[in-house]
């Protein structure tokens, strides 16, 4: 037997006992006559005491033992004299009697510590050792107890799990797909899919009328941070209900993970408007952890002979509490900040309401004190606060805005921590525009419906109409992280067909590409709709953390490369010549 305890369980009711434990080599360290080894599994951390005077020859062995080593151990539970009280088992320690060296260890090439030496790059190289340690075993752990929790709970609530088919043909996501070529269908590929958004649509068609999968998902993104070409959703669908009610049970499961896994109560969570997202926070996924809400200044700012207001369709600005002290340097970096190609603002304004009841601005010249204590007022701005404002396209300069307000809470340190603010956002549009291909695309996927009151619009309205169509479509939005989103589902051939001619499809390609679905719709379709969470953010956010990598086991870094096992990799001519693949590669490369 390797082991009769882990190595986090013993306490001081253990003493005495005769135990065997097994484990990893944290540490060792000699003291006196004694040598002590730090024993690890991912239970915890036990002492070892090997005492040189009651068994010399076994201390001398333990004094070679490295890092990393896994041993088994046998002997004698004993209270610590000198307890540790940031450890669950400090209050005791194993006198070893026996020492088994179950196998030996290079040196790893990186400590194996809650903080490491290592690298990101070694430590991907060597995901194995890094997954070792306490940070990512308590990530992947938690990841596990979540799919369990939300398993039992969707099970409980009637769910059927049913697995979808990984080798499919394309799902349009609005991402590339990634192809798998076929041997046995010569110059055919599948496509691995995007998510099994048609195949769930089918399983309604089918009567299974609630289904659930915590499932694989992929997209060939161009990579942006924190994106990962194959990731998890929970996917579900369900038949014969409104938006409400699918909001409705997701917002139960997720207040259920929350209490379950954190012992956090949520609440009710707001539902706002698509529209009003945008509006008061410039972002269709507002963090509501902080303030500094948008407010439109047109009518206080505009005609007092300051142009570049003047002739903006929007002047829009945001109270910081308590900043009216930042430096000159500080603004300039703010207003560097938004000028960034990727933000785009042409300029920032700022207003210091100063704590004498003053007012100094970027803007003075065009603007006296009681002009801008009427901006004060409109924003809520109270002495102390800054006042930051941009002007331009209404719907741009609202996104600009809204993106500073998130980069000025970030940088000042704003946020609360530890604090969960969920909403949904309901009623997005159906379609955007796009301008550069001039042509629609489905703001979620082509399979979504038009809110039911639209649909005369829509089979009837001109382009201009289109434009301004509302969906049941909606997202789930956690501290400014879009967790979940989805919607109602089409389920009538027409409007299918309808949608799809908007979107740019020959009726023929519709036909080849999804021929499939919309016959399904000929044969009994419920009305039906569901959501997708992604659940390796879900992960991240329950635990506050920005980075989903480190809740995958085996991520791939940011050129989507898996630098341990080395993937992706050529392959045998051989190989391509039986699927009849002829490739040709620069050798130079
Ligand atoms: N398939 C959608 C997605 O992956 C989710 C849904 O509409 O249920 O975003």
């Amino acid at each position: 037997m390797f082991r009769t305890h882990n190595c986090g369980e013993l306490r001081l009711t253990d003493v005495g006992k005769e135990v065997s434990l097994s484990g990893w080599v944290q540490i060792g360290r000699d003291f006196g006559g004694l040598t002590f080894v730090d024993l690890r599994d991912r239970y915890g951390i036990t002492q070892i005491v090997f005492d040189q005077d009651d068994h010399a020859e076994l201390a001398e062995r333990a004094r070679k033992l490295g890092r990393e080593w896994v041993i088994q151990v046998n002997g004698e539970v004993r209270e610590r004299t000198n307890k540790n009280p940031n450890r669950a088992t400090g209050d005791v320690e194993i006198v070893a009697r026996e020492l088994i060296i179950l196998n030996r260890a290079k040196t790893p090439p990186f400590t194996i510590e809650d903080e490491s030496d290592g690298g990101d790059d070694l430590r991907m190289q060597y995901r194995y050792l890094d997954l070792r340690r306490g940070p990512l075993q308590r990530n992947i752990i938690f990841r596990s107890q979540l799919a369990l929790a939300v398993r039992a709970y969707l099970g409980g609530q009637n769910f059927v799990e049913v697995e979808t088919p990984f080798l499919i043909k394309s799902t349009p996501e609005g991402a590339r797909d990634f192809v798998v070529p076929s041997r046995l269908n010569e110059g055919q590929f599948y496509a691995l899919p995007q998510s099994p958004q048609t195949f769930k649509q089918l399983l309604m068609v089918a009567g299974y009328d609630r289904y659930f999968q915590i499932v694989k998902c992929f997209r060939d993104e161009d990579l942006r941070a924190d994106r990962q070409p194959e990731f998890t959703q929970i996917d579900c669908e369900m038949a014969f209900v409104t938006q409400d009610e699918i909001l409705d049970t997701f917002e139960g499961l997720t207040r259920h993970v929350f209490q379950e896994l954190k012992g956090i109560e949520l609440g009710k969570f707001p539902r706002m408007l698509y529209d009003d997202a945008m509006r008061r926070y410039g972002s269709d996924k507002p963090d509501l952890r902080f303030g500094m809400e948008l407010v439109e200044l047109n009518d206080v700012a505009q005609q007092k002979g300051f142009k570049v207001f003047d002739d903006a369709e929007l002047v829009v600005g945001i109270a910081v509490p308590g900043k009216a002290d930042l430096t000159r340097k500080q603004i300039d970096k703010l207003t560097e900040w938004v000028k960034r190609p990727q933000i785009g603002a042409k300029g920032l304004v700022y207003v210091k309401c100063n704590p004498d009841g003053t007012f100094k601005s970027s803007v003075d010249k065009f603007f006296d004190q009681e002009a801008l204590a009427a901006w004060a007022e409109k924003c809520g701005a109270q002495a102390g606060d800054l006042l930051l404002v941009i002007s331009g396209e209404d719907e741009k300069s609202r996104k600009q805005l809204g993106n500073l307000r998130l980069h000025v809470a970030e940088s000042f340190d704003m946020i609360p921590e530890g604090s969960f603010k969920p909403l949904w956002v309901v009623d997005f549009p159906l379609l955007e525009w796009d301008e550069e291909s001039e042509r629609f695309h489905a703001m979620h996927h082509p399979f979504t419906s038009p809110k039911r009151e639209e649909v005369e619009r829509m089979l009837t309205g001109d382009h201009e109409t289109m434009k301004s169509l509302k969906a049941d479509a909606y997202d789930l939005v956690i501290n400014g992280a879009e967790i979940g989103g989805g919607s109602i589902r089409i389920y009538d051939r027409a409007l299918q067909e309808k949608n799809f001619k908007l979107l740019g499809f020959t009726q023929e390609e519709a036909e080849e590409q999804f021929g499939f679905l919309m016959g399904a719709f000929e044969y009994g379709a419920p009305p039906h709709g569901g959501i997708a969470f992604g659940f390796d953010r879900l992960c991240a956010v329950m635990n506050g953390q920005s980075s989903i990598r480190d809740f995958i086991a085996f991520p791939k870094n940011n050129q989507g490369r898996d630098v341990m096992i080395d993937a992706p990799a050529r392959v045998d001519e051989d190989q391509l010549e039986e699927l009849n693949l002829k490739v040709t590669f620069e050798e130079n490369q």
